[in-house]
């Protein structure tokens, strides 16, 4: 039983090209009994990681305690660094689950991302001094108080502290794993003299949960389908085995999960070749194995891993005087691509053939290549998001979520652009929750969490206060 996502539409090519697409389908499509066993696996690892230290999927306590009521207010400033954009947020909670917010971006240079950690602190603390400046904030009594939305693995210690264990989504600043990403940020704050304080340390998935909850109470778990993927969901404490930090007044905490490590040992996803080539030239070879199956970052560049080995079997754009130089960059079949492709549902491909055109100097491409280049985009395509719905339905039936159903947030470019993702991870979720799946999308509900980092990030901030008030 194929998944009924992809829609097949017959290749028609040469008798080589036609039985190398039914090789790769075989490798790329997974199917409900794969699924399930993988949805199962995944709700394994998950115990294994709250009742012990140093497995797979860390299942981290993040030390944001209880949920949120939507009447928060205050002003608060939060920091987002991790996703494509670096960004400074001013969030204005305004109660009844409101908010507005006002914000600047920055791009994070190749150069930063792989330097010495002490350059990007100190860059980003001058973003933030432009940002107060621009918003005449720089001249305050007291300092600012600031929720830092750190996306990378980092056991935490407290609500604002925290050891970053590794980098992930090609960052890889030297001097910052394990050190305290705040520590880090707070002294270039210190030595160029701006006036704010990180009161809390948030993973954006943290953030998510808590944005989505603010507006709607019933959330139980918030996702980023983005350039890196992950999820954090509220647990009950009672469960959280490996906790040592004797009693809580806490009844639950959030769990950021990082759950992008999965099966790093490769137990049970079916990782193919062209997922092995990327993993090996990726800066974190062997880690983050899931993640690399899902997320916006990486998903081009195994379509152009399945496209370059078929060119180099002479199965695609072999036309005399082709200009392959461009597809045979790394990285540069970009996952947007794939949106653009599979939204394509013209007869003659006309999208397709503009974006190979375009981007890639393809110009002499037939109509079998255009199927081709397609229903490669949508084997990696549902491949992903089937690999997701496994996490999202593995969250869902580890909380026992019941006929009352429960919010989930996502946020990421992923799941807010990529056509038929969404209805994908749906069909996904309806095969793994078989009680549920005449009214799934009553009972898992999906939905965009907008600026899950930013928003998030104050919303710890406020919590953040309320704990320490209370203490
Ligand atoms: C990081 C997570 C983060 C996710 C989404 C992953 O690479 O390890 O901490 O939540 O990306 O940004
Ligand atoms: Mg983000």
């Amino acid at each position: 039983h194929a998944p009924k996502a992809a829609q097949s539409v017959p290749i028609n090519g040469s008798p080589e090209q036609n039985a190398y697409m039914e090789d790769i389908e075989k490798q790329f499509i997974i199917d409900k009994d794969q699924l399930t066993a993988i949805k199962d696996h995944f709700i394994v690892e998950m115990e294994k990681g709250l009742n012990k230290d140093k497995q797979t999927m860390v299942m981290i306590p993040s030390y944001v305690e209880g949920r949120l009521t939507g009447q928060e207010q205050g002003h608060y400033l939060a920091l987002d660094l991790g996703g494509t954009n670096l960004r400074v947020v001013l969030v204005t909670l305004e109660g009844h689950g409101k908010f507005k917010t006002v914000s600047t971006k920055a791009r994070v240079s190749e150069e930063l991302k792989t330097g010495p950690m002490r350059d990007l602190c100190d860059y980003i603390a001058d973003c933030i001094d432009t940002f107060l400046t621009e918003q005449n904030l720089s001249n305050v009594d007291e300092d600012l108080p600031l929720g830092y939305t750190f996306s990378f693995p980092v056991l935490q210690s407290k609500i604002n502290r925290g050891i970053l264990t590794t980098w992930t989504k090609g960052f890889n600043c030297t001097g910052a794993v394990g050190k305290d990403p705040v520590l880090l940020l707070q002294d270039a704050l210190l030595r160029k003299h701006i006036p704010v304080k990180i009161t809390a340390l948030v993973n954006d998935t943290v953030g998510t949960l808590l944005s989505n909850a603010y507006q709607k109470p019933d959330t139980v778990a918030g996702l980023i389908l983005g350039t890196g993927s992950n999820g954090a969901y509220i647990e009950q404490m009672a469960k959280i085995g490996k906790w040592k930090e004797g009693p809580t007044t806490a009844s639950e905490m959030v769990i950021n999960m990082e759950f992008g490590a999965f099966d790093n040992e490769r137990v049970i996803l079916p990782v193919t070749r062209f997922d092995n080539k990327l993993d090996r030239k990726s800066i974190n070879p062997h880690f983050q194995i899931f993640e690399k199956l899902i997320s916006g970052m990486y998903l081009g560049e195994i379509v152009r891993n399945v496209i370059t080995d078929m060119m180099d079997r002479n199965l695609l754009f072999g036309q005399p005087g082709q200009n392959t130089e461009a597809i045979s960059g790394h990285y540069q079949f970009e996952t947007s691509f794939m949106s653009s492709i599979e939204s394509d549902t013209s007869a003659d491909l006309s999208t397709v053939r503009d974006i190979l055109d375009t981007n890639l100097n393809l110009t002499n491409v037939d109509d079998v290549e255009l199927r081709i280049v397609k229903r490669i985009c949508e084997l990696v395509g549902t491949r992903a998001s089937r690999l997701a719905a496994a996490a999202i339905a593995g969250i869902a039936l580890h909380t026992k979520v019941d006929r009352k159903g429960a919010d989930i947030g996502i946020d990421g470019s992923l799941y807010e652009f990529y056509p038929s993702f969404e209805d994908r991870i749906y069909q996904g979720i309806a095969e793994l929750m078989p009680d549920y799946a005449d009214d799934i999308q009553n009972i898992v509900r999906l939905g965009l969490a907008r600026d899950g980092s930013g928003v998030g990030a104050a919303l710890t901030a406020c919590v953040a206060d309320k704990m320490l008030k209370s203490k």
